[in-house]
């Protein structure tokens, strides 16, 4: 099963969550972060790491 972890719109773009990702996962939209899932390896450091919660498990 396929799990993956997505950031929603209650990013603030602080890019805390790309910092602590270990796979480089997370790239800088045009307005939020955002997750590949492909590269994601779902460690959940990203989740307790963003302080918006924006981070959530889909
Ligand atoms: S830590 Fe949260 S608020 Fe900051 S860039 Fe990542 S998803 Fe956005
Ligand atoms: S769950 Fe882990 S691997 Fe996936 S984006 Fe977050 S920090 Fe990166």
């Amino acid at each position: 099963m396929v799990m993956a972890y997505m950031i929603s719109d209650k990013c603030d773009a602080c890019g805390k969550c790309k910092e602590v990702c270990p796979v480089e996962a997370i790239a800088k939209g045009e307005k939020k972060y955002a997750i590949d899932a492909e590269t994601c390896v779902n460690c959940g450091q990203c989740v307790d790491e963003c302080s918006s919660e924006a981070i959530a498990e889909v």
